[in-house]
Parts: structure tokens; sequence; C-alpha cells
């Protein structure tokens, strides 16, 4: 599996300096296999995804594109995704429940110029359920729900022997969830939260995130191979970054911060 990160921030996307080496684009994943491809969110770094799909394959893209939510810093990209513009196209969209309704939302008048149908690309929706996995070409894909405002779903991509768990925008509280203790039992990878340090947090009780402190409990605590940290806080500089990701990498071997463009080969 070849997994690439092409947005990492959380809550709304930033540019400038500080914040270039990280990247500024909201959460957005791409898990490769077998000549197939699911995405995992689109936030802002789908546009990215989408020029790069373009710039290598051509316009037409054929890829499941699943959503842990459907807050904003988590579809922004989607009006914004090039392939998905291509009548050659064929996007599967899933995961959120009322997302097909959110993304019209997003793109309704007099908020933006043109409506959903502008995209020309053959869209279905898939239904995601807690109980079955969904099978998409090599991929097996269980989701399960965790604490947000207004809910979110974790998933757990397996391909090839290998296991992505992508768990952004979990809120753990005062006790680690058993829930993704158990979903992320032993995976390769676990992509998890980590906007807050364990100081910010008391300030933002209820904004449904986590710590990195609390991300490398998991990572330890399940067994996983490497910790991705994610969904940056939109505040946090490269520096802050960096040492994050120093102090993290102490605690649980294995572990580094997601950075825009990063890839992992599994
Ligand atoms: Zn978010
Ligand atoms: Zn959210």
């Amino acid at each position: 599996m070849q997994v690439r990160f092409w947005g990492v921030r959380g809550s709304i996307a930033v540019s400038g300096g500080a914040f270039a080496a990280t990247g500024g684009n909201t959460t957005c994943l791409e898990i490769a296999h077998e000549g197939h491809r699911v995405i995992l969110d689109g936030g802002t770094g789908l546009q990215r995804m989408g020029a790069d799909c373009i710039a290598t394959d051509g316009p037409q893209l054929d890829a499941t594109l699943l959503f842990s939510h459907v807050h904003w810093d988590h579809i922004q990209g989607v009006p914004f995704f090039g392939p998905a513009f291509h009548p050659g196209s064929t996007l599967r969209l899933g995961g959120a429940p009322g997302l097909a309704d959110a993304l019209q939302e997003q793109m309704r008048a007099p908020m933006f110029p043109v409506g959903l149908d502008a995209l020309q690309a053959q869209l279905s929706f898939v239904d995601v359920e807690v109980s079955e996995p969904l099978i998409v070409g090599p991929f097996t894909i269980h989701a399960e729900t965790m604490s947000h405002p207004n809910g979110v779903l974790v998933y757990r991509v397996e391909a090839g022997g290998h296991s992505v768990v992508f768990a952004t925008d979990v809120e753990h509280g005062e006790q680690l969830d058993p829930r993704l203790l158990d979903f992320a039992e032993g995976a390769d990878l676990l992509v998890h939260d980590a906007q807050y340090t364990d100081d910010e947090y008391d300030a933002h009780r209820g904004w449904g995130h986590s710590t990195w402190q609390q991300a490398v409990d998991v990572a330890h605590l399940a067994g996983v191979g490497q910790l991705a940290l994610c969904h940056h806080d939109p505040g946090r500089t490269d520096a802050q970054v960096a040492a994050i990701e120093a102090l993290a990498n102490q605690q649980h071997r294995g572990t580094f911060a997601a950075r825009e463009g990063g890839r992992v080969a599994l």
C-alpha cells in the first residue's frame, strides 16, 4: 500500500512561511494499492491531489472517496477536485451521514457559483456500515464511530496484508476511548488527531479533538507500528510541529508528524 498525505491541517487551511514545511491544506489522505485508490476526506488537500492526478495520469480518475464527517475542513476540497469535473471519471462517495446534502449545500447559491451538478464525473454514493466491512477492489474497509460534535467515523483500510487506521477528529476526554484501542490494534500505520497539547486541551474540552500525548498513548496501547500525528492546529508552526514530533517519537518509536506530500509505503 502506498499512503500519501495531501492535507494534514485541522480546522482551516493556512498559508505562510511558518507553516510551509508542514503544509497548510486541510485533511486528505490517499491510499493506493494495485492500481486502486481510496481517498479519505476531501479537505482542501483534495485540490492538490486532483491536480497531481491530472498531471500524472490525465483528467480521468476512478476512486472511492470516504469521509470521516462533513465539517468544512473535511469537504471543502470537493468543489475544486479537478478529476470530478471530467465525465470519464468514476467516483464512489460515502461515509458520513448526510454527505450528499452537505456536498450540495456547500455549493449552493449564493455561496458558490456552480452547483454539485457541475461535477461531470459518474458519482455514486455507497453506504458505510459499522457492522459490515466495505470491499473496494483489493481493499477491505472497516468503520467505527467515535466521539466528535455531530459524529465521526474512523476507518481501518486493509490490503496486501497491511493496515492503515485513520482516526481524525476524535475526542477521548479523560480516558482513551476503548473503541479506538480495539479498532487500531496492531495496525501498521495509525493516523491520529493531534490538534492539541495536554496544556491546551483544558480550554478546548468538547471541541472534538485529541492531544498528541493521547495519540502516542493509543499507538502504544494498541501496539501499532508507525504513528502519524495529524490534524495539526492551524496556529501550529513548523518549529512547534517538529518539537512535538521529537517529544512524541521519544515516547513511541516510529512516530512522525504528518506533512503535506509525505508518503508511507507499507
Ligand atoms: Zn477537522
Ligand atoms: Zn470535525
